[in-house]
């Protein structure tokens, strides 16, 4: 089929269909959108609130917990032993399907009952303040670590990695300190798009280098300081005298290395071991497009943060073994065929618009279930009523369409309608990727909440510090330290932090100056260095004349960097033959 052009119901803006798509959207038996993928997305991110945690009791047991959602929710929210036992069962909340009502209605009816689950943990030990965490072992504060990682503190989107800290995007990796986008690297800290690193501090786009500091575009190197050889003795005594565990020094090393990095060759896109893909951090894939933050996938498009998956549309946060996702949002570990859900846990097939089911197959609609299959509004079927009732479903779906505030419609076919979201909009990660003020957020029909933080009364102040990690002594661990933005950002500043005592043995065994900011401000600061989940089509800036261009190099790419950034990008032939 040719593609066709549509107009987003939401922003209005036209989006293109292309022929491949049509392919996808007949195998997975779906309409085609109404939203452009952009405003999809956005609709889908509104389901996924990562960082902003409440204290509150479990509608159970009672216990004090923490948890995505605060004490006055319209649904009972449970802890995690709660929500596993066998003291409640989903089925409990089955309901008949109401045919004079729109779908999504008595979706909101059925989520306003069914309990969930404080925080996103599946098989995780010891991670009471993280959420997002699969089969990971001691993460504190972090987001979306998963894949066996351990010891991950005050970080986003790590796999298969061990003590890490302040990070964001790292895969493989050990003893790492503010790497952003990094894979295989060890005892290395203050690393951008850098792979395969050892002992590293201060590095951008190095691959393969040992023993370099504040260097940039480097291949297979030992012994680099500046991007200027050393040799071994040299080099120690050179980086003895740099004195990295000062909080002064760091500090002025980093805006170093920032100018550094503004001023090193950028490749138009990290894209490694992969075909005919576009988009930005993707490795080992096929057929990726329009794709960020995903490794190991084959035809994926619009995804972000998808690992292990093949046949996915429009998914986030999700992988691990599975097949044929479309419209999903966060969790999803060996599902196949799944449409229109969030935090389909674990081996999920066949289902359509659930919410928190696990090792369910054939349930239309539901929420909150375990091991059921062929249910509605999670209530228990025959085979064959199911397959009779769904398909009577999906045609009043489009008979009866959900209206939202806004006049949008919703048939078969859309993601759940963001104003139905448990959160508001600035409690997830729509607000990091498509950030809107308040006024603009509601009047796109979103929800808002005014943001609660705890402030925290500081014991020490930053004078009262001493400037190098050597100095710090162990009862450090008992003060709260007033954070350097002390409230006035707009950060969510908690106005003061503490060092956890196993912190501080890191900053002392990688000679890294205690932090100035609290957690909290330290993640906006080191947003400000992530790629966003863009793609602008530009040409290559390259001027070197390359053997196959004289003058400016014709070929064209997508790529993270919109045109009025700074710094110099060239296409994948060019920048081979600069940098590798
Ligand atoms: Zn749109
Ligand atoms: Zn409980
Ligand atoms: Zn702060
Ligand atoms: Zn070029
Ligand atoms: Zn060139």
């Amino acid at each position: 089929m040719n593609q066709e052009t549509r107009q987003c119901q939401n922003c209005k803006q036209d989006f293109t269909i292309e022929s491949d798509d049509f392919t996808f959207y007949e195998k997975m038996k779906v309409p085609l959108p109404s939203f452009c993928p952009e405003c999809r997305r956005q609709r889908r991110l509104v389901f996924r609130n990562e960082r902003t945690l409440y204290r509150r009791k479990c509608s159970l047991c009672t216990k004090d917990i923490i948890s995505m959602y605060p004490q006055d929710t319209v649904f009972p929210v449970y802890c995690h032993e709660c929500w596993f036992s066998d003291k409640w069962d989903g089925i409990d909340f089955g309901r008949e399907y109401d045919f004079s009502r729109p779908f999504f209605k008595q979706i909101v009816d059925l989520w306003n009952a069914v309990p969930k689950m404080n925080l996103f943990q599946r098989n995780s030990i010891n991670c009471q303040f993280a959420n997002l965490v699969g089969e990971s072992k001691n993460v504190y504060l972090s987001y979306s670590v998963v894949e066996e990682s351990e010891n991950v503190f005050y970080s986003r989107l790590v796999d298969k990695s061990f003590t890490i800290f302040d990070s964001y995007s790292v895969t493989n990796s050990e003893n790492c300190y503010e790497n952003i986008n990094t894979d295989r690297n060890y005892s290395s800290s203050f690393a951008i798009l850098s792979r395969n690193c050892i002992d590293c501090r201060f590095v951008f786009d190095c691959v393969n280098c040992k023993n370099c500091v504040l260097s940039s575009n480097l291949r297979n190197k030992q012994y680099f300081i500046r991007n200027k050889a050393y040799n071994k003795d040299d080099y120690f005594r050179e980086i003895g005298k740099m004195a990295f565990g000062s909080r002064i020094l760091s500090s002025q090393y980093f805006k170093e290395f920032l100018d550094i990095k503004e001023k090193s060759l950028h490749k138009y896109a990290d894209i490694v071991k992969a075909s005919g893909c576009t988009g930005n951090h993707i490795a080992n894939a096929k057929n990726a497009k329009n794709c960020f933050e995903t490794h190991d996938v084959e035809n994926v498009k619009n995804c972000y943060r998808d690992l292990e998956a093949s046949e996915f549309f429009d998914v986030e946060h999700a992988g691990l073994n599975s097949e044929m996702f479309y419209e999903y949002i966060t969790g999803g570990k060996s599902g196949f065929n799944v449409k229109f859900s969030i935090a389909a846990f674990d081996a999920v097939r066949e289902s359509e618009y659930t919410d928190y089911c696990t090792s369910c197959s054939y349930c239309f609609g539901c929420a909150g279930l375990k091991n059921k299959e062929f249910c509605i509004l999670n209530k228990k079927y025959s085979k064959e009523d199911y397959e009779k009732i769904v398909e009577k479903i999906k045609k009043q779906m489009d008979e009866l369409p959900y209206t939202d505030e806004t006049g949008k419609t919703y048939k078969y076919g859309e993601f759940f309608p963001a104003e139905i979201s448990p959160f508001a909009y600035n409690e997830t990660i729509a607000q990091e990727i498509f950030p809107l003020p308040k006024e603009t957020a509601s009047e796109a029909g979103f929800r808002w909440r005014d943001p609660e933080v705890k402030k925290y009364t500081a014991t020490k102040t930053q004078s009262e510090l001493p400037d190098n990690i050597a100095e710090v002594a162990d009862s450090i661990s008992n003060e709260i330290i007033g954070c350097l933005h002390d409230g006035k950002c707009s950060h969510s500043c908690s106005g003061a932090y503490k060092i956890l005592p196993e912190e501080l043995q890191f900053y002392k065994r990688m000679d890294l100056p205690v932090p100035t900011l609290c957690p909290n401000c330290r993640y906006y600061e080191r947003l400000k260095l992530v790629d966003p989940i863009k793609l602008w089509r530009r040409q290559c800036m390259c001027d070197r004349n390359h053997p196959h261009h004289n003058g400016r190099c014709p070929n064209e790419f997508e790529t993270p960097y919109a045109p009025d950034r700074p710094e110099i990008v060239y296409c994948e032939q060019c920048y081979n033959s600069e940098v590798a």
